[in-house]
């Protein structure tokens, strides 16, 4: 099965993700963690979108339609979650040429619908475990008293460059001129259902699974 999940920064795409890879043979493949993985690195494309990256903006779709090619062609799974990716119309259609070049079908789009002001109370108080990316927000789910991460007991933790207020306008700005626009195109193709992301984590997770299991 792959599946994109489609929605805002903040709307709990990456933390929807992670639970799906934990209870499906499935991968997840965010466009954004390479990226990063790539800066972290020192790679030359990591040097490239940096800037991008940091001001909130959209880095090229060349780049990140190789980024998923790659791992298309060289990873096997029993499914990928699309997390972050498509972004553009043109990285939509990359994906759907990509899937039928490798044999593969796109069998479920997830909406997750987040209003705004909730995403910037989110976005500003989350922070991720250096080790293994767990995602903790200093409100609904904060560092636990001990220091460790609750999933693999590691003790850095780090918040993200571009998690502040005005790179989240930026993002916000691109994702309602650059993304949502797949919100019709997949509906159009019967793709698409949606869910109400601001529930809580266990609550969204069940209505993924009814989605999927549908
Ligand atoms: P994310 O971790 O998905 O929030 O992505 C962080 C940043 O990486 C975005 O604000 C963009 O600068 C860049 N990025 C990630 N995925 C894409 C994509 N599919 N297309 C263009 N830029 C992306």
């Amino acid at each position: 099965m792959n599946l994109i999940l489609l929605g805002p920064p903040g709307a709990g795409k990456g933390t929807q993700a992670r639970i799906l890879v934990d209870e499906r043979n499935m991968v997840q493949l965010s466009t954004g963690d390479m990226l990063r993985a790539a800066q972290s690195s020192g790679t030359e494309m990591g040097k490239r979108v940096a800037d991008v990256m940091a001001r909130g903006e959209l880095v090229t779709d060349e780049i990140v339609i190789g980024l998923i090619e790659e791992q298309l062609t060289t990873v096997k799974a029993d499914g990928f979650i699309f997390d972050g990716f498509p972004r553009t119309l043109a990285q939509a259609d990359a994906l759907g040429a990509l899937l039928a070049k490798t044999g593969q079908s796109l069998d479920a789009v997830i909406e997750m619908r987040v209003d705004d002001e909730a995403l910037v109370a989110r976005i500003t108080a989350r922070s991720t475990c250096g080790d293994c990316g767990e995602v903790y927000n200093d409100i609904t789910k904060p560092i636990p008293a001990d220091g460790k991460c609750v999933n693999c007991g590691g003790t850095e933790f780090k918040r993200r460059a571009d998690d502040n207020e005005d790179s989240l306008k930026q993002r916000l700005m691109e994702y309602y001129k650059k993304t949502s626009p797949l919100i019709g195109y997949y509906y159009a193709k019967g793709d698409l259902s949606v869910v109400d992301g601001l529930g809580e984590i266990d609550e969204v997770a069940g209505a993924i699974r009814t989605v999927l299991d549908a």
